[in-house]
């Protein structure tokens, strides 16, 4: 039997085990369908090495179980103490929003002046970092979606970015409280749909997400866009039939490999629960933070951490 618990903790490893198997296919190419990377692979970083993905989603993590309701000067500093310690990757756009946060801009301010120069960027950067409100949040739909708002407005004011954490953690506390007793594609359907009758994503933006389980692959361009994103996660978990399944699909995708492997993977964890989660991809997962702490992360710090959130919902 399925219970919160265990969806929780496979929602956190879930997204952690996708960021790690991705980055070592980040800025490539989609691997041909016959040389599918299945394992981690040594990268950018070394095998089973987590990213920003990751980190951002540690510093939420943290911020959240400091301070209930989230603060946002808080969650920004933490960011902001992130940057200082030179993340080996980080996304452009944030970058920019962080920079100017350093340089003495308000908080409530950095991310719509960056917004205002450049209109249409729509990137992953905060999608990428939301689930910690989810693990926090599930039973409380009201501040679900009030903090995923607010952690994704700190560096990614523009609405499909906002709009893309609120639907991703509505989907995910859906998944956490569905029947396990019903067969998965059924169970992500209708969290999807559930999802979408309490969040206004616009009809282009809902047309992405609702074609998604149609789409070719070689269609799929798994770039930055947040749109692309959450397209080519919802793909995965639709056309698959395990977490294993739906992590390889995606992250053989190339392009934004890390990101949508820890999209898919929280979505994945939530659908198919913490066992379902392969061993030798969970016993691999690890990687710094705070930066240039020395304190490593591994499994079983995922776990400590998913409880300890899970407590404080
Ligand atoms: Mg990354």
């Amino acid at each position: 039997m399925q219970n919160v618990e265990d969806k929780i903790r496979g929602m956190v490893v879930g997204a952690v085990t996708g960021d790690a198997l991705g980055m070592p296919l980040e800025f490539h190419p989609p691997r041909p369908l016959n040389r599918l990377v299945r394992d981690m692979e040594i990268g950018p970083l070394p095998a089973g090495t987590f990213t920003d993905d990751t980190e951002m989603a540690l510093a939420l993590a943290e911020s959240l179980l400091e301070h209930s309701p989230l603060e946002g000067g808080d969650f920004a500093q933490r960011l902001l103490a992130w940057l200082r310690n030179r993340p080996a990757d980080i996304g452009i756009h944030t970058s920019r929003v962080l920079n100017l946060i350093a340089a003495g801009i308000n908080w409530q301010e950095a991310a719509e002046r960056v917004q205002r120069e450049d209109p249409g960027n729509a990137g992953n950067g905060s999608l990428m970092r939301a689930w910690p409100v989810a693990a926090v949040h599930h039973a409380n739909l009201g501040l679900l979606i009030a903090e995923s708002r607010l952690q994704s407005q700190i560096t990614h004011a523009h609405p499909d970015c906002v709009n893309a954490c609120v639907f991703l953690n509505l989907v995910l506390s859906d998944l956490i409280h569905r029947d396990s007793n019903k067969p998965t594609g059924a169970a992500i359907r209708e969290s999807i749909a559930a999802s979408l009758t309490k969040v206004s994503l616009g009809s282009e933006f809902e047309l992405v997400v609702n074609l998604a389980p149609v789409r070719q692959r070689e269609n799929l361009a798994n770039s930055g866009w947040v749109r692309h994103t959450l397209e080519s996660a919802f793909w995965a978990v639709l056309t698959t039939y395990t977490f294993e399944e739906a992590l390889v699909s995606v992250v053989n995708l190339g392009n934004d490999a890390d990101t949508a492997g820890a999209v898919t993977g929280a979505i994945a964890g939530a659908l198919y629960g913490y066992a379902a989660i392969p061993e030798h991809w969970k016993g691999a997962i690890h990687g710094e933070y705070p930066l240039r702490s020395g304190r490593i992360w591994f499994l079983q710090d995922f776990i400590n951490l998913a409880d300890e959130m899970m407590e404080l919902g």
